[in-house]
């Protein structure tokens, strides 16, 4: 009841100064202050009311930045310093009304309105918290943490794996479509073995496979399922380090998740191939380490590179063949 009501109000607060844009009235003589201007209509809510519509606000542009970063296509470290600069961009544009974070998330595409608005929410915020709650910022920060939520059921829980206490982080059975936000198409393919990531044959394939949908949550449900892959590949597994950590009923943080990826993602790769087509393709003798495949597109498409490698490229003559 809480999140709806402040729902409401956000959606209020964007549609009466963004749909259509709307400018500031012009007052003569004077700097038009958008922030100030703003804060009117923040002003008649109490404390507890401006914490539960800011933290609405912070969910819409949490999932901006989570579609954002799920359609990136080039490969985007993520520092400390990037993510503060594009919170500080999410929160300088009108663009973050419920309304527009539901419909990004249904598409999973960022498209852009043309209505932007310098110094939008959160400036306005600031100046009515400020006034309702004369503490420190700190104190501040800490009553928004609890805001909206009475109880958090979850907040401790563990990785299955490596035991680090992940809360609502932690992936699983129930939310593995999430993992598109942190795990977009250009990240899954670096974690391939040896030349396979700059593939792009396979790298398209990859991505026709994961980015649908359900194409996480059905990726990950068959990365845990042993009958996908070969007895070959099963032996490989079986020796990998790490196995015997993954239970598919388990919570992983994403660093687990990351290793599991790196362990078995190719051999996901090899059985959804070999489940998806009726011819099944030769195997290149270099594996994944073959060299060929990176600029060859007709070799990368012609012979399979999801097997480890018979021969090791780097060290045969013949492979600087075209
Ligand atoms: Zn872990
Ligand atoms: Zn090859």
């Amino acid at each position: 009841m809480r999140f709806h009501r402040a729902v409401y109000r956000f959606w209020l607060f964007c549609t009466s100064f963004c749909y259509p844009a709307r400018e500031v009235p012009f007052q003569a003589g004077g700097e038009i202050n958008h922030s100030e201007y703003h804060a009117q209509f923040l002003r008649p809510f109490s404390a507890e009311e401006l914490l539960d519509i800011r933290r609405v606000a912070d969910f819409c542009a949490d999932m901006v930045g989570w579609v954002t970063d799920y359609q990136t296509i080039t490969p985007r470290p993520v520092s400390a310093e990037q993510t503060a600069i594009f919170t500080a961009y999410c929160r300088s544009n009108a663009e973050l009304a419920p309304d527009y974070a539901l419909e990004i998330y249904r598409r999973l595409r960022i498209f852009h309105k043309q209505s932007h608005v310098r110094s939008f929410f959160w400036g306005a915020y600031d100046r009515a918290i400020a006034e309702k709650l004369p503490t420190t910022a700190q104190d501040r920060e800490e009553r928004l943490a609890k805001a909206i939520l009475r109880e958090v059921y979850g907040e401790h829980d563990t990785c299955h794996r490596c035991h680090a206490v992940g809360g609502l982080k932690l992936y699983g059975k129930t939310n593995w479509h999430w993992m598109r936000g942190e795990f977009n198409w250009t990240k899954l393919r670096g974690l391939l073995p040896g030349n396979l990531p700059p593939n792009k044959y396979e790298g398209g394939r990859l991505a026709q496979r994961a980015c649908t949908p359900d194409g996480y949550a059905r990726m990950m449900e068959e990365i845990f399922d042993a009958r996908c892959a070969s007895p070959q590949q099963m032996h490989a597994q079986a020796h990998a380090p790490g196995a015997g950590a993954w239970d598919a009923e388990g919570l992983y943080c994403a660093a687990c998740v990351e290793v599991l990826l790196g362990e078995r993602l190719w051999v996901w790769c090899d059985a959804r191939q070999q489940r998806e087509s009726d011819s099944v393709r030769e195997d290149c003798c270099y594996g994944w380490g073959c060299r060929t495949q990176v600029h060859n597109i007709e070799h990368a498409e012609m012979l399979n590179h999801f097997c480890m490698p018979a021969r090791d490229d780097s060290e045969d003559p013949e492979s600087h063949r075209v």
